[in-house]
């Protein structure tokens, strides 16, 4: 059974139609990443697992159960960091934290405090006020009180938004190892942060689901770059199912191609063939992939043009 299940969600704020027919699945263990421009319905989609907002149709589950139906057992197997997670500025780090224990239940229990403190690498800021800590660090303290229960599903509302690059590489790392535990759904709008971390993108635009695949996937494609010390534009035209061919670089001797097939072509094997018939030196033969930005731009553009 996957761990997270929605089905036919759509969320309507007024006459806003913020989400549509979303339906995806989260196997136990894997980091999804939820990516969509601003307004997609990437937050919505978060409050609504979290419990925290009503679906107006469809439904999703947590290992199995229903988010609107049994919200305690939901609330017992689920972390959540909002994205503007409400912190208190004039908190100790670790007054605060004691004090979200206890709203949530959590058995007082030294051991689960000490294992969120560490795992958040917060042990050296505990008696510090809130406000007085950085950004990154005040985001480590709503990852620290999401997950204070060691949750199974942690659900991130963009963890690194407004984070400079240092802060950013140390809440990746630490999202690393939270999906030691826990499975994970984290959104946001930086693509290279969901190349670095997920594993599987879902994508939303418009309140709609465009893509549901594993990055490797989605930005793989069926062209191949080639790299040959002869001019081989005409003869690499030539293979069955390529579409163009453009030259894209020439360095030490070598000319460098994308040659750009139609769909389920396997391209590498017939450039090899045909260089040693035409006994052309290869310095580089690979599929071509392209960038988790242009799948989305590509989507985007799609969307714009529907
Ligand atoms: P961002 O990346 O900017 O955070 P998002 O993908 O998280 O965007 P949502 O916050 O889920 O998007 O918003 C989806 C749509 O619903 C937007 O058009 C937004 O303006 C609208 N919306 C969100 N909350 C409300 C609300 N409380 N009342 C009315 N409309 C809302």
């Amino acid at each position: 059974m996957a761990i997270i299940e929605v089905e036919g969600l759509a969320k309507n704020y007024g006459p806003v139609r913020a989400l549509s027919g979303v339906s995806f699945q989260v196997e136990k263990g894997e980091i999804i990443g939820l990516l969509g421009p601003n307004g997609a319905g990437k937050t919505t989609t978060m409050k609504i697992l979290a419990g925290y907002l009503q679906p107006s149709e469809g439904t999703a589950r947590i290992a199995g159960h229903d988010v609107v139906e049994e919200p305690l057992e939901v609330q017992q197997r689920l972390g959540y960091l909002p994205e503007n997670a409400p912190l208190y500025p004039d908190m100790a780090v670790q007054e605060y934290l004691l004090m979200m224990a206890e709203l949530r239940g959590v058995p007082n229990d030294r051991k689960l405090l000490s294992d969120a403190i560490f795992g958040t690498g917060l042990q050296n800021h505990l008696t510090k006020p809130i406000g007085a800590l950085s950004k990154g660090f005040r985001q480590r303290v709503g990852l620290a009180q999401a997950i204070l229960h060691k949750p199974e599903v942690l659900i991130l509302d963009e963890p690194t938004n407004g984070l400079d690059p240092n802060q950013i590489l140390e809440i990746r790392a630490l999202i690393q190892r939270l999906a030691q535990h826990s499975t994970i759904i984290v959104s946001t709008h930086i693509l290279p942060e969901v190349e670095a971390t997920c594993h599987r993108a879902i994508i939303v635009m418009d309140g709609e689901l465009q893509a549901d695949a594993k990055l490797d996937e989605l930005t793989s494609t069926s062209n191949a770059v080639v790299a040959v010390d002869k001019d081989a534009k005409a003869g690499l035209s030539t293979l069955k199912g390529v579409r163009s061919v453009e030259e894209i670089g020439k360095s030490d001797g070598f000319r460098r191609y994308r040659v750009v097939a139609e769909k389920d072509q396997e391209l590498c094997p017939m450039i090899f063939d045909l260089a040693r018939k035409e006994d052309w030196r290869l310095a580089e033969l690979r599929p071509d992939s392209r960038t988790l930005e242009s799948v989305f731009r590509e989507l985007a553009e799609k969307g714009a043009a529907a």
